[in-house]
């Protein structure tokens, strides 16, 4: 979330083009301390203003214990970022708002120790969990994690919860963001998280793995054969 314009711009197209929720961070958690850190609580104003005019569901992450309540305020779903997958004390504390929580794999978690990580909120009362896939980092530089698709179907075996796939932070690359939707969808994901700005090449983050508003509306239509092979709706 940067800008008011920005936002709603994303929002309508977004919602145009079939999506159901809007995904935007108020708290980024940046590598560097000197890179954008998110509007804070005038985000989370932006969001809601979003989902006032659009419809759409909203979901933001929830970097601190300290911004819980705020954040479990304006929030439809929590998300749980990658950095935090296994912060135990923010599980709990993310799952006791009774919010859906999407819940990132850490970029070195074991599949194992991220179904665990799942139980911290669902053994805390709060059965409504997603898992989401978002790369791992491996020895590999042509992408900027290696998005481990072979997850879903083990996470499909292991846990009832659905499961997202990330594709966007998955690769870091706009271009490779097509092929793996249609990889996810064709194994049974149960959604996709998608970055999308009206001009990646200015976004005050993760701009080359960023869709155009455009180049996301193509996606949607693009994958509806896939969605339909996989027998979802
Ligand atoms: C994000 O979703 O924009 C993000 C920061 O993701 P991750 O926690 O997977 O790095
Ligand atoms: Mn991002």
């Amino acid at each position: 979330v940067e800008n008011e314009r920005q936002l709603l711009s994303t929002a309508h197209a977004v919602k145009k083009a079939g999506a159901t929720i809007l995904r935007g961070g108020a708290f980024k958690p940046r590598t560097s301390p000197y890179e954008f850190q998110g509007l804070g609580q005038k985000g989370l104003k932006l969001l809601a203003k979003a989902r006032r005019e659009t419809g759409l569901a909203i979901i933001t992450e929830l970097l601190s214990e300290q911004h819980v309540e705020l954040v479990a305020e304006y929030a439809d779903i929590i998300q749980i970022g990658a950095r935090n997958a296994q912060n135990f004390q923010l599980l709990i504390a993310a799952a006791r708002t009774g919010k859906p929580i999407l819940l990132k794999r850490g970029p070195s978690m074991r599949i194992e120790e991220w179904l665990l990580a799942g139980e911290y909120v669902l053994s805390n009362n709060n059965a409504n969990l997603m898992f989401c896939e978002r790369g791992i980092r491996t020895f590999e530089t042509y992408t900027r994690n290696t998005l481990d698709l072979s997850a879903i179907p083990i996470l499909k075996a292991e846990s009832h919860c659905p499961m997202i796939i990330d594709p966007s932070q998955g690769a870091g690359r706009a271009d490779l963001v097509a092929s793996l939707c249609k990889g996810a969808v064709a194994m049974g994901a149960d959604g996709l998280l998608v970055e999308v700005h009206p001009k990646p090449s200015e976004a005050w983050s993760d701009g080359v793995q960023q869709l155009t508003l455009e180049g996301f509306a193509q996606l949607m239509e693009e994958l509806k054969p896939f969605i339909a092979a996989a027998g979802r709706e």
